[in-house]
């Protein structure tokens, strides 16, 4: 990996920041790591105007090929775009999944006509997607599920259950992961197919987070009818679908996050707060616990490029995305660990409460940054796959 940048990618983070500058009000302005706090119908509809206009300028999925909506962009200038999002405390986009996980899969894995049909409305959000993987009995061991899918004439029939659905409350499709053939051992009898979210026998409920968000939800399907054109890939073989889209999962949950950016809110907050009748910022220990989370910030930083080197050889991400997934999950969760120690009894306060340091947001932010060590696969899943997929472990 070559760290430094051509004059292509610096043109295109000039173009970007300079569109940014242009088009993004200051009073538009939200810290990126900011999702985990409740999200109204109002603050939906602003995310979702923002984006069209985003993808309007031609900025969404911006790797993505061109005959596919995508700009065509390299994986560096990925990186660019997502530090430069970050830097301007761009609000995030909607239809996350559609662009990170779906979109990638049915490019890779879908027929001409799936492509055309699907892939466009991802970028545009005309349609939002959310991903029923996990179960009430198999989270990390997802292999396991049972919701069934059974065959009549053109149709599959499904019944069952999907739960921590994560923006199904807007969703307009699934991906599911169904049990098509029962008999066969657990990884064998697994299909991937689209499912209409408006289809008669689908019901979603709201599930509230120990921050107060409802972002995901539990799904019932009972007798829902799925056309068989909605497949992709074989019957049957559809675990292998779902590690591709897994794996852009991954890789995407590390790459998306400069929390660089939090160490230097970190240095701030302790500028704010006294510690025996003095600035935090003046004990010593406190600066290097922060130095120290800039250092492990900007060695995430280097640790993504080099795992796009793998992608820039034209290789779909690998079980290395599982390290930076690891890693950015569990420094964000130190680090918002580490400003309740800064913020000591004012760590109590609720989001907003009167003489709340920071309108109180730490407090969210530590409670709903434990949900990043599980969504996408548990930490100790990860620490699993990284021993056995890329260090080659011994299994005992
Ligand atoms: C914010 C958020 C959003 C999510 N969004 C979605 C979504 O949109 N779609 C979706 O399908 N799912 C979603 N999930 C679900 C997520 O993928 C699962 O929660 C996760 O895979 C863990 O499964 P589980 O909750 O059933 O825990 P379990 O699998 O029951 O695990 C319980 C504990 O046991 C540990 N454990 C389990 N197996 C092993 C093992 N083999 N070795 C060591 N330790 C083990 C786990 O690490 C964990 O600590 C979301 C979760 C969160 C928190």
């Amino acid at each position: 990996m070559d760290f430094n940048l051509s004059s292509e990618d610096e043109a295109f983070r000039r173009e970007l920041r300079d569109w940014l500058d242009a088009n993004l009000p200051e009073s538009e302005r939200i810290p990126p790591v900011d999702f985990m706090f409740e999200e109204n119908a109002e603050q939906w509809q602003r995310r979702l105007r923002w984006h069209k206009k985003m993808h309007a300028a031609g900025w969404v999925g911006i790797s993505w090929p061109k005959e596919y909506g995508g700009r065509g962009a390299s994986l560096i200038q990925q990186l660019i775009f997502a530090e430069e999002m970050s830097r301007a405390c761009a609000p995030r986009l909607v239809n996350t999944m559609g662009i990170m996980m779906v979109g990638p899969t049915l490019i890779h894995w879908g027929t001409e006509e799936q492509k055309k049909r699907y892939v466009p409305k991802i970028l545009s959000a005309e349609e939002i997607w959310s991903q029923g993987y996990s179960e009430p009995n198999s989270g990390s061991d997802v292999a396991s599920l049972q919701t069934r899918a059974v065959e009549e004439g053109d149709y599959f029939i499904v019944n069952g259950s999907k739960v921590w659905t994560s923006d199904a409350q807007h969703a307009d499709y699934c991906i599911l992961l169904v049990r098509t053939d029962p008999s066969a051992p657990k990884h064998k009898g697994i299909s991937y197919i689209l499912v209409d979210m408006h289809s008669p026998g689908v019901t979603v409920r709201p599930l509230v987070q120990m921050t107060g968000a409802s972002g995901f939800n539990q799904v019932f399907f009972e007798d829902v009818k799925v056309p068989k054109k909605n497949l992709i890939g074989e019957k049957n073989r559809g675990w292998d679908v779902a590690i591709t889209t897994l794996m852009f999962e991954r890789s995407g949950v590390g790459e998306n996050r400069d929390l660089s950016a939090t160490a230097r809110e970190l240095a701030r907050l302790a500028r704010q707060i006294e510690i025996n009748g003095r600035s935090a910022w003046e004990n010593s220990s406190v600066r290097q616990r922060i130095a120290q989370f800039a250092t492990e910030a900007a060695a995430l930083k280097h640790t993504v490029a080099r795992q796009l080197t793998r992608r820039l050889r034209g290789q779909q991400p690998g079980p290395e995305g599982s390290i930076t997934k690891l890693f950015a999950s569990e420094l964000n969760l130190r680090m918002n660990y580490f400003a309740m120690e800064l913020l000591g009894p004012y760590g109590q306060l609720s989001y907003r409460a009167p003489g709340a340091i920071d309108e109180g947001k730490w407090s969210v932010r530590m409670l709903g940054s434990r949900a990043l060590t599980i969504a996408g696969g548990t930490s100790e899943i990860m620490r699993n796959i990284i021993g056995d997929r890329v260090l080659r472990l011994p299994r005992d």
